[in-house]
């Protein structure tokens, strides 16, 4: 099932194809997203303010995620991270080959990129025929216990559950 956002339209076919495949199954494998798009991922020792990083190195591109944040915290920021890898690889070149998140996503990229990375994060951590499946069983009714359901079962936070679903 395509998602049909502004965002998804900039990813290359193939790397949608990819992408895709992974959508199917809840909470995704976002590791193994990644390691399909050939992204190295390191859970590392960032600094406090630090949600994450992405950098092009000779090989590819490697992604950092900060281990002393929450694990559904360190699924959005690999999702964000990934997203950047997406659409943003130009804008990566452009700031010299590193692009490092603080835990608000201000990276010294524009606004507008940092909107789309997370627009497209959320996409792909809570994807949208997958989300809608979870609707239908709860019915018309959006209650605080179903955002908690909800969040657990995509292996999200509250939070961007709920940003999620005022889209
Ligand atoms: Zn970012």
């Amino acid at each position: 099932m395509a998602t049909s956002s502004k965002e998804w339209q900039k990813l290359r076919t193939e790397d949608r194809e990819v992408v895709e495949r992974y959508l199917n199954e809840v909470p995704v494998k976002l590791g193994a997203l990644a390691a399909a798009l050939g992204v190295d991922v390191k859970i590392s020792s960032l600094p406090l303010n630090i949600s994450g990083q992405i950098s092009k190195t000779p090989a590819g591109y490697e992604i950092k995620i900060n281990r002393h944040e929450s694990r559904q915290r360190q699924r959005f920021t690999l999702a964000h991270e990934l997203a950047h890898f997406l659409i943003h690889r130009d804008t990566i070149d452009r700031l010299g080959g590193t692009l490092t998140d603080n835990v608000l996503y201000r990276s010294g990229a524009s606004e507008q990129i940092e909107f789309e990375a997370n627009r497209l994060a959320a996409q792909i951590v809570m994807p949208e025929e997958a989300l809608r499946q979870e609707y239908s069983k709860y019915g018309d009714q959006i209650s605080e216990a179903m955002v908690d359901l909800l969040a657990e079962h995509f292996g999200v936070s509250k939070a961007a559950m709920e940003i999620r679903m005022a889209a």
